[in-house]
């Protein structure tokens, strides 16, 4: 097919560019994040999970960046997840059994014997290839909200997430008055910890407390490429500078680099959403809808 050899150049580059990040990554934990200008306001970018700031949020952080903004980059969930952990266990890798499509950084073998809790070993180590990756953007701040991934199963875990978030939120809005809040399109993305957050941006727009609110379409990754910018408010072309940037950030969730806790999970987690997002240089901004409905996604129909 004609799409064959594109893809597998894409993934080379992935694959070589993602070795060497990791080989010149300083130890996340001893990141110290450089100084905002104190003029601007700050443009804060909320990542409901570590790996949604590289897919989709990157070349809108490097533009704010650019603009003169300080940016200040927020990981809302700890991101739990005991399906990764089986992931990495195996041997050989998963994502190259029965398809060859995607190998991972980790040369396709790894057979770990991680606890499969979903948290001990997975926390840590996606937080730190979200902290590489925050670095590689140049972000001014990272804040962690560290809350339990944990919209799920009923409708009472779901708005006591919405709740937690909308408060950390809050505090925020209120600590950097004039700050611009970018979220991601939870109400067209596949998870109920994405919707949450645009629940509780809805709530809080409502309530005059968010003003400046944007929401980045971080899964539209995984449709088809003309369908990407449907219903978007604006279309941001990414300079290549900046895409180099964002490829940068790409690769920090495709770096194995276990001294460093680096074992591209990300990777792992989303391989198709990964190389699509490496592949288009285009982000996609929109507006709430002027029909929004809150509630768990399952509940959303367009
Ligand atoms: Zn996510
Ligand atoms: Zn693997």
């Amino acid at each position: 097919m004609g799409m064959e050899h594109g893809e597998r150049m894409s993934r080379r580059q992935v694959l070589a560019a993602g070795a060497l990040t990791g080989a010149g990554l300083a130890g996340s934990t001893l990141w110290a994040p450089a100084k905002a200008s104190a003029a601007a306001a700050p443009a804060i970018f909320y990542s409901p999970h570590q790996d949604d700031e590289a897919l989709g949020l990157a070349g809108s952080i490097l533009e704010h960046k650019a603009a003169g903004r300080p940016v200040y980059l927020v990981l809302v969930s700890k991101g739990e997840n005991d399906g990764l952990a089986k992931k990495m266990n195996q041997d050989p890798c998963p994502l190259t059994i029965g398809d060859s499509r995607h190998p991972c950084a980790a040369g396709g073998h790894h057979g770990l014997s991680w606890p499969t809790d979903g948290t001990s070993m997975i926390v840590p180590a996606r937080t730190a290839e979200f902290m590489a990756s925050a670095k590689a953007l140049g972000v001014d701040k990272v804040i962690n909200f560290k809350l339990s991934d944990s919209p799920y199963n009923s409708d009472d875990n779901y708005y006591r997430f919405v709740d937690a978030v909308k408060a950390k939120i809050k505090a925020l809005a209120k600590q950097y008055p004039g700050a611009s809040h970018k979220f991601t399109a939870g109400w067209l993305e596949e998870t109920d910890t994405h919707k949450a957050l645009a629940d509780a941006a809805y709530f809080l727009m409502n309530e005059g407390v968010l003003t400046d609110v944007r929401f980045n379409y971080v899964y539209a990754y995984d449709k088809p490429k003309a369908q990407r910018a449907n219903g978007a408010s604006y279309v941001l072309n990414i300079p290549s500078a900046h895409m180099a940037i964002k490829r940068k950030a790409i690769y920090c969730y495709n770096a194995w680099a276990p001294d460093r806790n680096l074992y591209a999970l990300g990777y792992h987690s989303v391989p198709d959403k990964m190389e699509s997002a490496h592949e288009d240089p285009r982000e996609f901004v929109f507006t709430i809808p002027s029909r929004y409905t809150p509630g768990p996604i399952k509940h959303w129909t367009t």
